[in-house]
C-alpha cells in the first residue's frame, strides 16, 4: 500500500502513524479482520472488487485490512513507494524473486546467505532453468566478474548471518543500476532503524518480519518494500504462492512495529555494550560486531549503516566444549534459533549449521566450534552484562 505522510518525520513517528488514514474506525488500536471473506452490496461490487489489484476486502489471501495497515508502515519506515506483506520471510523472498525471474536468467549472489535464501538459489532455481554465482561478499570485484549478458538480478544480505560481514550497498546498486539489473536485499538483521537500502540505490528490500519487525517473538511475516509497479507484479505472484499473512498475525506485526524505533535503539545500544565488554574478555577470542574498530568492514558500516545492531557473534577459545558450558550457564538469555525478539537469545553456530555444512566448510566460511550468536535484547544493560559474565567464569 502507499502512503502519503509529510516528508522528513523520524522513525519512531513513521512507526505509530505510518498507517493514519487507513484505519476507517473510530477504534483507536485497528481491530483485527479475522475472516476469510468480505461481503459484497451488489452485483456490479462483486465484480468490482474481484478485479481490484490488492483489494483490501475481498478474500485474505487478495489482501485485508489489517494488512493494507502494516504494509502502509513497513513501506513508510523503509522510504519506499508500496510495500506487500507475506505470512512469513521465507514467502516474501520467493515471491519477490520469482515474480522476476524466468528460465534462462542469472543470477549473482553471496556466498553468505540465510540457510533457506540459500537453498532456494542452490538447489531449486537450476531445476527452474536459473544460472547463479556465488561470490564472496566483501569484494565488490568478484559481483562485477561474476555479470553475464543473462544477469537478471543481484541478490545480498547485508549485515550476513553469522559473521555479520557488510556488502558495499551503494557500490552494487552502481553496478547494477548500469546494465539494467535489479538488486534485492534481505534487511533482516539491520531493520530500518539501522539501514535504508532504497536510500542507497537498491531497487526492493526484503524482511523476515518474524525478526526484529513483530520483534516479540510470537508470529510469523515477511515483506517486500519496492515501487509501486513491482509491488503489484509480485502481489500477483503471491495469490499463486500463497503465502498468506494471517490477519491475527498482521494486526500483531502491526502492535510490535509501533515500538521498532524504542526496541531497536536500546539493542543497539545494549549490544555495543556486550560486544565491548566481550571483547576485552579472556576467554574470547573474537567478537563480530560491526560497532567494534576492529570489524574488518567498520569503516563501511559507519558510512551505509545508522546503527549498528543488536545482532553479533563470539568465537570464545575453548572451542565446542566451552560454548556448550557457555549457553547451558546463562540465566537469563536463551538457547533458541530466531533473532530480533526483545529477550536474548543465543545459538551455537556449528550446531545450527551442521545440517547444511561439512566440518571443512564451515571452517572455510570462518564458523568455527567456538563460534556463538548472540540476537541482544532489550534488558538491562548491566542485567546483561552480568550474565554473560557469570555464564564465561563457570
Ligand atoms: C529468519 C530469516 C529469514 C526467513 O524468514 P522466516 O520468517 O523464518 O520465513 C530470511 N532472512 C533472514 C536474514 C532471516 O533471519
Amino acid at each position: 500500500m502507499t502512503n502519503d505522510l509529510p516528508d522528513g518525520l523520524g522513525l519512531q513517528t513513521k512507526a505509530l502513524h505510518g498507517s493514519d488514514g487507513l484505519n476507517e474506525t473510530h477504534a483507536v488500536t485497528a481491530p483485527i479482520w479475522q475472516t476469510s471473506t468480505f461481503g459484497a452490496d451488489s452485483a456490479e461490487h462483486m465484480a468490482a472488487i474481484s478485479e481490484a489489484d490488492q483489494p483490501a476486502e475481498f478474500y485474505t489471501r487478495y489482501g485485508n485490512p489489517a494488512h493494507r495497515q502494516v504494509a502502509a508502515t513497513i513501506a513508510a519506515l523503509e522510504g519506499g513507494e508500496a510495500a506487500l506483506v507475506a505470512g512469513s520471510g521465507m514467502g516474501a523472498i520467493y515471491a519477490a524473486v520469482m515474480t522476476l525471474l524466468q528460465q534462462g536468467d542469472h543470477v549473482v549472489t553471496q556466498q553468505s546467505l540465510y540457510s533457506a535464501t540459500s537453498k532456494l538459489f542452490r538447489d531449486f532455481a537450476p531445476r527452474w532453468g536459473i544460472e547463479r554465482t556465488f561470490v564472496d561478499q566483501t569484494r565488490i570485484e568478484e559481483f562485477a566478474a561474476a555479470l553475464r549478458p543473462n544477469t537478471k538480478l543481484i541478490y545480498v544480505e547485508s549485515p550476513s548471518n553469522p559473521l555479520l560481514l557488510l556488502t558495499d550497498l551503494r557500490a552494487v546498486a552502481e553496478l547494477a543500476r548500469a546494465r539494467g539489473i535489479t538488486t534485492m536485499i534481505d534487511n533482516t538483521f539491520a531493520t530500518p532503524v539501522n539501514q535504508r537500502p532504497l536510500e542507497l540505490g537498491i531497487d526492493v528490500v526484503l524482511h523476515s518480519a518474524t525478526k526484529y519487525l513483530g520483534g516479540h517473538h510470537d508470529l510469523m511475516a515477511g515483506a517486500v518494500v519496492a515501487s509501486e509497479s513491482f509491488i503489484n507484479r509480485v502481489w500477483e505472484f503471491a495469490l499463486v504462492s500463497g503465502a498468506v499473512l494471517s490477519p491475527f498475525d498482521a494486526w500483531l506485526l502491526q502492535r510490535g512495529l509501533k515500538t521498532l524505533g524504542l526496541r531497536v535503539e536500546r539493542q543497539n545500544r545494549n549490544a555495543l555494550a556486550l560486544a565491548q565488554f566481550l571483547e576485552g574478555h579472556a576467554k574470547v577470542a573474537r567478537v563480530n560486531y560491526p560497532g567494534l574498530e576492529s570489524h574488518p568492514q567498520h569503516a563501511l558500516a559507519r558510512r551505509q549503516m545508522s546503527g549498528f545492531t543488536g545482532m553479533m557473534s563470539v568465537e570464545l577459545k575453548g572451542g565446542a566444549i566451552a560454548v556448550k558450558s557457555f549457553v547451558e550457564s546463562l540465566k537469563l538469555a536463551e538457547c533458541a534459533v530466531s533473532l530480533g525478539g526483545i529477550t536474548t537469545l543465543v545459538v551455537p553456530a556449528a550446531a545450527m549449521w551442521s545440517h547444511q555444512h561439512t566440518a571443512e566448510q564451515r571452517d572455510a566460511a570462518g564458523i568455527g566450534e567456538g563460534l556463538v550468536r548472540v540476537s541482544v535484547g532489550a534488558e538491562d544493560e548491566r542485567d546483561l552484562l552480568a550474565d554473560f559474565a557469570q555464564a564465561l567464569a563457570k
